[in-house]
């Protein structure tokens, strides 16, 4: 059987927000090829409505300390705390960059990011709720995942869609590539790679009942663990 072979510096599972800001990242630094076993905006990521937690500060007084201690409290004090600390304060900068990017954000009269209430956002500490979440009316996943493919295609960064990753090559104990099957046509891809980024979202559908779609089914996590 022919297999075909291709070479990419860095390799990405997934198209989903999380793989298209990472390639967006990656191709500053040599080639990118991203796969996803969907076409590339149909992933989960655009499901996401409600916003996304940034203490602009654009409706009512907020801070990054508090959106902190909402978010370690939110985590039952299991997160990690360094990674939630900074979580929260780069997301000022990160809404502001995605903005840049084409993301259109909803606006306040004064055309600033509107930003609304959303569960477990609170002022000093607990005491209130507050505006937190900043929004794209009521598809802010899909408005920020249209806006980074458009990014990834004027960057030059390559997608395979509907390309399912069938097993991650390890080779001396480490990651040398993935193999993938191109669903449309049943042909067999091996992929070499100097990184591989697995980006290929949640587990959702280990639960009988979710709201996950059904494509968040983490079978790249399961051949990690495998090797
Ligand atoms: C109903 C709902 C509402 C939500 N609302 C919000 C919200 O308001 N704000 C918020 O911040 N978060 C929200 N979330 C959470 C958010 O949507 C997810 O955390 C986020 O979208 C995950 O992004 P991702 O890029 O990691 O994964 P995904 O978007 O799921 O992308 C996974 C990618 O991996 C690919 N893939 C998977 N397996 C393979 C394989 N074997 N081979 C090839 N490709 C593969 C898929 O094709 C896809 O491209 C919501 C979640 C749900 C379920």
């Amino acid at each position: 059987m022919e297999i075909n072979k291709h070479y990419f510096d860095t390799v990405i599972i997934g198209s989903g927000l999380a793989g298209c800001r990472a390639a967006i990242e990656c191709i500053n630094h040599g080639t990118v090829g991203v796969l996803s076993k969907l076409y590339p905006t149909r992933s989960h990521s655009t499901a996401a409505q409600g916003g996304i937690g940034a203490a602009l500060g654009n409706e009512e007084e907020d801070s990054p300390e508090w959106h902190t201690y909402d978010t370690v409290k939110g985590s039952d004090f299991l997160g990690d705390q360094d990674a939630i600390e900074i979580m929260c304060y780069d997301a000022i900068p990160t809404i502001i960059e995605l903005e840049h990017m084409g993301v259109p954000f909803s606006r306040t009269p004064e055309g600033k990011i509107a930003q609304r209430r959303f569960g477990g956002h609170t002022r000093e500490f607990g005491k209130a709720p507050v505006r937190r979440a900043c929004y794209s009316a009521d598809r802010t996943g899909h408005a920020v995942l249209f806006a980074l493919y458009e990014q990834c295609q004027l960057k030059g960064v390559r997608f395979f869609q509907e390309f399912q990753v069938l097993d991650i090559v390890v080779e001396n104990n480490a990651v040398q590539g993935i193999i993938a099957v191109n669903i449309k046509d049943g042909s067999l891809h091996v992929f070499e790679s100097k990184a591989v980024i697995i980006a290929s979202g949640g587990y959702g559908k280990v639960f009988k009942v979710t709201s996950n779609a059904y494509a968040s089914t983490g079978e790249c996590l399961s051949m990690l663990f495998r090797q």
